[in-house]
């Protein structure tokens, strides 16, 4: 009899292990506790999966061999636990695909910027002419790509959550970014917790393999001074020299891999900020070991425009630049926004608050913010944080409003940049369609 695989969620990474899982001779069975949608629907149909939707049918899943939990679902969901009970293995889209594919396997983790530099990674070994994919939290699932058996490489884009499903999973290369907290009502509302998740990365990996961090994160560097890892370590570095790794000099990126060199102006980086001078470093000492040369790796840095939602240019209106960074969920993200920040600033802030500590952020709003708009239905945290600091503060509940406030405030040559520190679910769907708000509004002017 066919073993039966037991899908947990009909989301990207669900549908796309049930078609990996199908073609490899599982008997499938897919259930969503709420509902599906159509477009998962339609594919579920035309590849013959079976599923179920609002609500677990527990005797059915109870009979499967392997359970695939999607990376929303938390660990103590009833199902969950009832299944682990039983002893049935409970593991991630990840950890579940990487067993079919041969390819090499770059895993990217961190609190802030794994999308920005998973994507440019993925561009830097495109443009060398590798035959790669990009996949995990971004995009199509990798699963699916999997299934597809086309790629030769695959940079992924890991959340804790994936990683915490993993038992071999084991990427030839592994970055982290840095860390800072989030999500820790999924760690008991520990921060060790959520670090230990972070670097489940490195947990299979040996010493033919690569572990590329950020050497000014403290709490990288606290970690890995009492939790030994077998990979090579290669740091990089904004503020020291380093002898192997990537660090600026005289305004470049110096990268020292194995006695190979390789130098990049700063000011020519398609995208600015001292965080994404870092998630250049990142993405460029993956090329690198990954043999991509040298002058490609100059020239795609150069061209990357970014990634929509993060600290993206939107228009320039009478000389006021206006920025969408609706992506900046949390306050260090927001600290990154404001720090790149090369004009005064009439910054949008605000949203479902994940117990933020805004201190960190106050000399900074000192330096550059001119104003603040509040956009959230409460906005108390901020009011309290800020009304000193600034002179203008104005509360708003409407994307509209918050925009052509900022437009009547910002003089030529200034900057208006959404960059909320928060959540979006109390006035927004999500995120993206904050930013697209944003946008739409700001086109309208
Ligand atoms: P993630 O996928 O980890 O959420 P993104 O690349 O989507 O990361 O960026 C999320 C937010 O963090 C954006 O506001 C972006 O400008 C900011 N950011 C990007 N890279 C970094 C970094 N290395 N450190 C801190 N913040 C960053």
């Amino acid at each position: 009899m066919a073993d039966r695989l037991v899908i947990l969620g009909a989301g990207e990474s669900g549908v796309g292990t049930a078609i990996l899982g199908k073609k490899k001779g599982f008997e499938v069975f897919v259930s969503d506790f709420g509902k599906i949608k159509d477009k998962y629907k339609q594919v579920l149909l035309h590849h013959e999966i079976e599923w179920e939707e609002g609500g677990h049918t527990e005797a059915t899943l109870l009979s499967a061999t392997i359970v695939m939990k999607s990376p929303g679902i938390k660990d103590a969901a009833p199902i969950v636990l009832t299944l682990r009970e039983k002893g049935i293995p409970v593991i991630s889209e990840i950890e579940f695909a990487a067993a079919y594919t041969e390819a090499t396997i770059v895993g990217i983790t961190g609190s802030n910027g794994k999308t920005t530099t998973a994507t440019l990674t993925y561009q830097l070994l495109k443009d060398g002419g590798l035959n790669v994919a990009l996949g995990g939290n971004i995009g199509k699932s990798f699963a699916e790509q999997v299934a597809e058996d086309k790629y030769a490489h695959f940079v992924l884009e890991l959340s804790s959550f994936q990683l915490d499903g993993i038992v071999k999973f084991h990427p030839h290369i592994a970055v982290l970014t840095n860390l800072s907290p989030d999500h820790l009502d999924r760690y008991d509302y520990k921060y060790e917790n959520y670090i230990a998740a972070k670097f489940r990365i490195a947990m299979n990996q040996t010493a033919d393999d690569y572990f590329i961090y950020d050497a000014d994160d403290e709490e990288i560097a606290k970690w890995l001074a009492t939790h030994p890892i077998r990979s090579k370590k290669i740091p990089f570095s904004v503020r020291k020299e380093l002898e192997e790794g990537a660090y600026i000099k005289n305004k470049q990126i110096i990268l020292t891999i194995d006695n190979t060199n390789l130098t990049m102006p700063i000011a020519t980086l398609g995208l600015q900020g001292q965080h994404n001078i870092k998630n250049a470093m990142a993405a460029s000492t993956v090329a690198t070991l990954l043999k991509i040369r040298k002058a490609t790796i100059r020239e795609s840095l150069e061209s990357f425009q970014g990634v929509e939602h993060r600290l993206e240019k939107v228009l320039r209106i009478n000389k006021v630049l206006y920025i969408n960074d609706s992506k900046a969920t949390n306050v260090n993200a927001t600290f990154y926004a404001l720090d790149s920040m090369e004009t005064p600033t009439v910054w949008i802030v605000g949203g479902e608050d994940k117990g933020n500590d805004y201190s960190e952020l106050l000399p900074l709003v000192n330096e550059k913010v001119k104003a603040i708009i509040c956009l959230g239905v409460d906005n108390e945290k901020i009011v309290n944080a800020f009304g000193n600091v600034v002179d203008v503060m104005v509360e708003t509940q409407s994307m509209q409003d918050a925009v052509q406030i900022a437009y009547r405030m910002a003089d030529r040559g200034e900057t208006v940049l959404l960059s909320p520190a928060c959540a979006s679910f109390d006035l927004f769907e999500n995120y993206e369609d904050r930013g697209r708000q944003f946008k739409e509004a700001v086109r309208n002017l």
